[in-house]
């Protein structure tokens, strides 16, 4: 049965009646609702001319003076009438169909709210007389649900007549048709307001006796209302897909079921297929056990209610001492069974509805039901708009959607550049195995416990909540599954979706892998035991020139990847996963950048949790990622007014953070902090003029000032520019990105990076720099040090070990103690000069840090031996002093300053000649006793 409704806003003249034809004909409507016919009984009207090829009928409410009157028109075959019935603001019919005493209402609603009250109680009333009818109520309500369902007229919208309103349609037990193609139906002349004035409203039973799959509104012409009709195509999308429902495993025979199955299912073959068959097994076996348990929920709980109930008339019946014991623990058993059966049921129902069910403050099972079926009506997937128009019907809207995500998982074939005769670094042997060693079993329950258990991933149903319950007798064929699939590197068609959810996970793991591999590398000497880092791993990420050790930080370049996906989720607003996007979470999906609350999060699909959270993550106190782009003002329609970048270079809300604090709407966009009068362009931003005083008005001042000869460009399209764009946007130019953001924690003199680059440069072995970056960092595990990160307590502890008379620091352990003194000493003779004479006309007390003693020395020296010693002594004889020190403090060697000495000269003759690769024309004796006669190598 289709049912269109139209307020015609009179239908007197030729015009009027053409366009009533062209709706009729254009829904194939079996029945039609006309309202503001503006006729009067006198008048005549040709309903006969509606249908041309069969007799209509019609029953109708005459207008009163110029305006109302309600008209019903339907085709004489469609039903049987019986009666028909009218009252303020309706008109209503009575009729047989199928079978059924089904009530069509045509309804035009007065504007006035007590009117509208009457109205809903009268229908209330009248219902109450014919509770197993079939209703239909349809047309203009003149009045909206919620909010969003205005639009232009925001002050319009009361809250308390939404309320009312939504009580209407709870105590009539009717269920709200959704929309399929438009928001609103109906439009103001100029079109600065528009609401969603006109709807159905019918019995559930409705939507599947007439297939009824959504509202269809119509082409606005002669009338400021669009026609609606419903959408009766009777869909058949294929088989339900298989749904796993967390409510079963709180149930005692789900677990000894489930395992049966599992245990008795033999099939021979490879890993994934054994797997993928048990998993079917299970699935059609839950299927039916569902049907058996949990069909009867309902049942259950009626019956253990009836059953406690009859044993409290027992109770009530016997004498006060005659309570026996027996009957008192029936009563506990039954008074157990009640709340189990209505603790399965509402789990049950919870999942379903997935919805907050404390929000109506009880377990309200019709609630449940209905808010089940709502969330199915609106994800049914009526209409598709592509870039070649419409597409209707289950095969078209399947074969799109198949067709455009096989797209995005195919690679065009191109010719690529080849990598062929170019050497890279290979790994070693150790290293090549620690990465590629297979799955073990703990590490893939390990990411099973740290997933989602609610979470249905994918279109198998199985969420990894049930591999969690089953782990005991499921993870043999698991944990196969998962080697498989690392033996052999691909994934079989029949891989579930349940197991592609691991994979993400994995990727994760890896990650964390590789980090902690390369912090090893630098930190530990192996042996797997968890080693201090002296230095964090964002700064080691650094380059050497801020710092760092120009290690690639893998964490932000999976950063940078996964906001390609926030790039193109902005700019891509044609693509259907856009589209699909919106549908699922709404308009409000604007500003990536806003960081969302957790509570939100939950709702989401992990894949766009995940983007999310990459690109709504502040870094280092910056939204990095929307801060990141920049905007061209066209007509405003999709650039955040406050939040994003698009007047100079930076956001509103960062230049004038007060004004944003007390501004009304912060995710306003350009084009509605303003609107074209008399011409011109006058912006109204949104701030309680009464707030601007003092500062706030300052700030007010210079901000309408900036805004001055700024308007939107009508016919212009906003355009969004990624930070430094160069050829837009890049995952190389994320990743920059994200590594000028971080550079914020490279603290240091300039002093400190000229030396630093100093000594990458300098003719010294690598382990020899890795030390001297990290003397100058000051991350040595001196005892001052240990102290400071309470690896060793005590004061005492962190006294020097050379002379027990001061805290072991750098500027102590490298200069100042009496024992280093010495060799400093015998260094600087060995170059013909006097260390003494230069320590007494220096102010040693300031000396703590490396940089204060290479400080020291440059102040020290001069000329050629200066720029020797920064080039290879220092190090040369700090890495001496460090090695004898730890000799000292681990082996108990003794301090012995001529050993010592010798030591360095011999060391550093071994750079010269090894590093020098032989091209020096010194010999060792003469390196020996006149080092200054060997610079200028
Ligand atoms: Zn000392």
């Amino acid at each position: 049965m289709i049912i269109a409704s139209y307020n015609i806003r009179g239908c007197g003249c030729n015009a009027k009646l053409h366009s009533l034809r062209k709706v009729v004909g254009d829904s194939k409507a079996d029945v039609c609702f006309i309202q503001e016919t503006k006729i009067h009984a006198i008048d005549n009207f040709p309903v006969d001319s509606v249908w041309s090829d069969s007799l209509a009928d019609w029953s109708s409410k005459w207008a009163v003076g110029r305006s109302g009157g309600i008209l019903t028109l339907w085709k004489k075959k469609s039903f049987i009438l019986v009666s028909s019935f009218v009252g303020e603001g309706f008109l209503g019919i009575h009729v047989l169909w199928s079978g059924f005493n089904l009530f069509l209402v045509n309804v035009y609603s007065s504007c006035f709210i007590e009117k509208k009250r009457a109205f809903w109680g009268r229908l209330v009333e009248f219902k109450a007389k014919f509770p197993d009818g079939l209703w239909c109520v349809g047309g203009d309500f003149n009045t909206v649900r919620v909010k969003v369902e205005r639009k232009g007229i925001s002050n319009n919208f009361n809250l308390k007549e939404a309320e009312d309103f939504e009580d209407f349609i709870r105590s009539m037990d009717l269920v709200d048709v959704p929309l399929i193609n438009k928001k609103f139906t109906w439009f103001n002349l100029d079109g600065s307001a528009c609401s969603r004035l006109d709807r159905f409203l019918i019995s559930e039973k409705l939507f599947d006796l007439w297939g009824v799959g959504g509202i269809v509104v119509g082409d606005r012409s002669i009338s400021d209302h669009c026609p609606i009709w419903l959408n009766c195509k009777i869909v058949d999308w294929g088989p339900k897909p298989f749904k796993f429902f967390k409510g079963w495993c709180e149930h005692d025979e789900f677990t000894p079921l489930v395992r049966d199955v599992w245990k008795n299912t033999f099939r021979g073959g490879k890993a994934s297929y054994i797997l993928k068959e048990k998993l079917l097994a299970v699935k059609i076996k839950l299927k039916s056990w569902n049907k058996e348990v949990f069909g009867m929920l309902d049942l259950n709980v009626d019956k253990a209610v009836g059953e406690l109930n009859s044993l409290d008339l027992m109770v009530a019946d016997l004498a006060e001492d005659g309570l026996v014991d027996s009957v008192r623990r029936n009563r506990e058993v039954a008074s157990k069974e009640v709340w189990d059966t209505m603790f399965l049921r509402d789990n049950f129902l919870r999942q379903k509805a997935r919805c907050n069910w404390i929000r109506l403050g009880d377990t309200n099972s019709k609630f449940f039901h209905s808010v089940m079926k709502g969330r199915f009506r609106r994800n049914n997937i009526a209409s598709l708009i592509t870039p070649r128009g419409r597409l209707e019907g289950v095969e078209d809207i399947k074969s799109e959607i198949f067709n455009h995500f096989k797209s995005r998982f195919t690679e065009p074939m191109e010719n690529r550049p080849t990598l062929d005769g170019l050497n890279f670094n290979v790994l070693s042997v150790e290293d090549r195995d620690l990465l590629e060693a297979p799955f073990q079993v703990d590490e893939i329950k390990e990411i099973v416990w740290l997933s989602d258990c609610d979470k249905s991933p994918g279109p198998d149903g199985f969420p990894l909540g049930f591999l969690k319950k089953c782990w005991n007798f499921v993870k043999d064929d698991v944990v196969n599954f998962v080697q498989e699939f690392y033996v052999r590197g691909v994934l079989p068609r029949s891989a579930t979706a349940s197991f592609l959810a691991l994979i993400p996970k994995a990727p994760k793991c890896v990650l964390e892998e590789i980090i902690k591999i390369q912090r090893n590398f630098l930190w530990g000497d192996g042996g797997g035991s968890r080693k201090m880092c002296w230095v964090s791993w964002d700064k080691i990420c650094l380059r050497t020139e801020e710092g760092g050790l120009g290690v690639k930080n893998v964490e932000w370049f999976n950063l940078a990847l996964m906001s390609k996906w926030g790039w193109r989720f902005l700019n891509d607003k044609h693509a259907i996963w856009f589209k699909l996007l919106q549908f699922r979470y709404g308009s409000g999906l604007q500003s990536l950048g806003d960081v969302v609350s957790k509570s939100t999060l939950s709702n989401y699909s992990l894949w766009w949790r995940d983007i999310r959270l990459v690109c709504g993550t502040p870094l280092r106190g910056h939204d990095w990622f929307g801060d990141s782009i920049s905007c061209k003002l066209g007509r405003g329609n999709s650039i955040l007014f406050w939040k994003h970048c698009w007047l100079g270079n930076s956001s509103l809300k960062l230049l004038f953070p007060r004004l944003f604090e007390v501004c009304s709407f912060p995710n306003a966009l350009v084009i509605n902090c303003g609107l074209w009068e008399n011409g011109g362009w006058s912006w109204k931003v949104g701030v309680d003029s009464t707030l601007l005083v003092g500062e706030l008005l300052e700030d007010w001042k210079e901000l309408i000032e900036i805004l001055k000869d700024v308007k939107p460009c009508t016919n212009g399209v906003d355009k969004l520019i990624w930070w430094r764009d160069v050829g837009g946007f890049s995952v190389r130019n994320a990743f920059k990105r994200l590594y000028t953001l971080n550079l914020a924690i490279s603290n240091g003199s300039d002093f400190r990076f000229c030396e630093l680059k100093r000594l990458w440069k300098a003719t010294i072995p690598w382990k020899v720099k890795l030390f001297g970056w990290r003397w100058i960092l000051g991350a040595l595990p001196t005892r001052k040090e240990l102290w400071h990160r309470g690896v060793i307590l005590g004061v005492e502890a962190s006294l020097c070990p050379l002379c027990d008379l001061e805290e072991e620091f750098v500027g102590h352990l490298f200069l100042k103690c009496g024992k280093v003194k010495f060799i400093w000493k015998e260094v600087f003779s060995w170059f013909g000069l006097d260390f003494d004479v230069l320590l007494r006309s220096s102010d040693i007390d300031t000396i703590v840090t490396g940089e204060d003693v290479l400080l020291f020395l440059l102040n020290s020296l001069d000329g050629r031996v200066k720029s020797y010693f920064f080039a290879f002594i220092w190090p040369l004889v700090c890495w001496s002093i460090w090695n004898a020190r730890n000799s000292l403090v681990f082996e108990h060697s003794n301090w012995n300053v001529v050993e010592i000495l010798l030591l360095i000269k011999s060391i550093g003759w071994d750079w010269i000649s090894i590093l020098s690769k032989g091209n020096i024309d010194i010999t060792r004796d003469l390196w020996f006793a006149n080092p200054a006669n060997c610079i200028g190598l």
